[in-house]
């Protein structure tokens, strides 16, 4: 297994490397080897970090350039990242245990694509819109501007440390903002070099700021700052709502991507081969670690014994191992209380009846003793009021829920706190479309997993968020709507002023 030097990395503050008494290990979950020391900030880091973007914000070094220049600047950044496309990988993959092919596409390749998408969006956004004219009660033209918030708060969590991240910082410079940046404990390394990249290549001091520390310290103090407009966070719901109830102390803007639980629904003309495919890749993808993951295949009753045979066969071909191996499938999750906490769902599931048809554990080896695995794991004899199939479980578990009508299938898709994203499986795309309606989640996939278009919003129903990220219209997220409004009257008597001066020539 590759590491990297260890190295101390410090937090990122107004253009400079800050450090701090305390540190973080970052450990590569894989092994449990050590890959780097990280600075840990504080909520006072967090007053200078916002400081500092405040400061740059009102300076105008960025806000004031054209949508154009940042565009420009914003490409350059994503070119040079991609020049480092190896050093990203190794920094992302060795502290959150993604496969390198998996890093390489989805954790690394996406987040330099959507940020140049975002780039691309600074060109094209209209951040000036002329209104229609009025004449009624007097002749006046308003104009719309969409203007930058400020500085944004933007909160990661573990599992697609730049990819996520990315998906606030894009849009936020895009539209003149400046940004502070609060990456998970476990993977701040991809970010911190990210800003250097950026500050590299154009972006002012200040305007970009980084600052690694505990969630309830400095986390908190970011989600509460008075001079915060807006706080983007991804991760779970439990700190979704913790994340609500301190932005409301001075009514700040948020979105939040939060929890999934997701299901897959398998019709009874399915083409199998393709669902068994399927449903597998969206749900042990990057070991079940992805927030839109599939983990409740709901299965015709007639086909379910057929269709979990061929689940298992398939399954046991998913290579577990190294993660820097070209040739491994799946990798470890993230830490050893993820790991526990995986094990014990399954554990208390097969106490309450579920069999697990493959997995169930720790996979078998010398090289699974160390780092923190689980193996892909398959229960049936599941139902849906099952803490297992109502809980967010974010490892590689699949629950497999047999139904006898469509209706039932899509009672108990929809049976859940959660709605962020579900696969219908069919070869009738008709019928995958009217399934598709009655789902209550953020993206419905016919026929696929995963598949997120930097083009199309993402987000979730119910308690999976509140607000979309990405889209042609990312940047109204990141902009506030001012109305200027200017009078073409011509003069005193063409206004409406009589309404309260008639008495003014008496
Ligand atoms: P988490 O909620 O534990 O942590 C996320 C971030 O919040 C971390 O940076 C953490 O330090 C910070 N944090 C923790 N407590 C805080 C507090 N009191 N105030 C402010 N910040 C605080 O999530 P996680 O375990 O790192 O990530 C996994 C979760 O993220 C899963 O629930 C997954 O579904 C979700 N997720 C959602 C999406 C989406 O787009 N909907 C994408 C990826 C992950």
């Amino acid at each position: 297994m590759t590491s990297i030097d260890v190295q101390h990395h410090a937090l990122h503050i107004d253009g400079k490397a800050v450090d701090t008494d305390e540190s973080m290990t970052i450990v590569n979950p894989a092994d449990a080897s050590v890959v780097a020391t990280v600075a840990k900030g504080t909520a006072s880091h967090i007053d200078d970090a916002v400081a500092a973007g405040k400061a740059a914000f009102e300076s105008r070094v960025w806000a004031g350039k054209t949508p154009q220049e940042r565009a420009a600047i914003m490409r350059a950044i994503a070119d040079a990242a991609n020049d480092a496309i190896e050093e990203l990988v190794e920094l992302e993959m060795s502290a959150n245990g993604a496969t390198v092919r998996q890093a390489t596409g989805f954790h690394i390749g996406y987040a330099l694509a959507h940020f140049t998408f975002f780039a691309d969006l600074a060109d094209t956004y209209q951040f000036v819109r002329p209104a229609p004219v009025v004449t009624f009660p007097a002749l006046a033209q308003s104009v719309v501007h969409r203007e930058p918030l400020g500085v944004v708060g933007a909160i990661a969590p573990w599992n697609f440390p730049l990819l996520l991240t990315l998906w606030k910082v894009g849009p936020a410079l895009a539209a003149g903002n400046s940004v502070v940046v609060k990456p998970d404990e476990h993977t701040p390394l991809s970010m911190l070099r990210f800003a250097e990249i950026a500050e590299a290549n154009g972006l002012p001091a200040g305007v970009l700021n980084v600052v690694p520390g505990d969630g309830r310290d400095a986390g908190a103090r970011l989600a509460s700052h008075p001079d915060v407009a807006k706080i983007a966070f991804t991760g779970s719901t439990q700190i979704g709502r913790e994340i609500m109830k301190l932005a409301s102390g001075t009514v700040k803007e948020v979105t939040l991507e939060l929890g999934g639980k997701g299901p897959s629904i398998v019709l009874d003309d399915a083409d199998l081969d393709l669902a068994v495919d399927g449903v597998l890749y969206g749900c042990f993808t990057y070991s079940g670690q992805i927030c839109e993951s599939g983990t409740r295949a709901i299965v015709p009753r007639s086909l379910h014994d057929d269709f979990v045979a061929r689940l298992v066969e398939r399954a046991r071909t998913i290579a577990v191992g190294a993660p820097d191996d070209w040739d491994t499938d799946m990798g470890p999750v993230i830490d050893g209380k993820q790991q526990a906490r995986i094990l014990a769902y399954i554990n208390d599931a097969v106490d309450a009846g579920a069999q697990a048809v493959i997995g169930g554990g720790v996979p078998e080896g010398e090289q699974f003793q160390r780092g923190y695995w689980v193996a892909p794991t398959i229960l049936t004899g599941v139902d849906n009021s099952m803490p297992v199939a109502r809980e967010e479980i974010f490892g590689p578990v699949l629950t497999v829920i047999p139904y006898d009508t469509d209706d039932e299938a899509i009672a108990i898709a929809n049976d859940s706190e959660y709605g962020l994203a579900a696969s219908v499986w069919t070869t009738d795309n008709g019928r995958g479309l009217a399934v598709a309606e009655q789902v209550q989640t953020g993206s419905v996939w016919i026929n696929d997993a995963h598949q997120i278009n930097a083009q199309v919003p993402f987000g979730g129903y119910k308690q999976s968020g509140v607000g979309r990220e990405l889209g042609p219209d990312a940047l109204d997220a990141y902009t506030q709507a001012k109305a200027v409004h200017v009078d073409l009257s011509g003069g005193r008597d063409a206004k409406p002023y009589d309404i309260l001066l008639s008495h003014a020539d008496d």
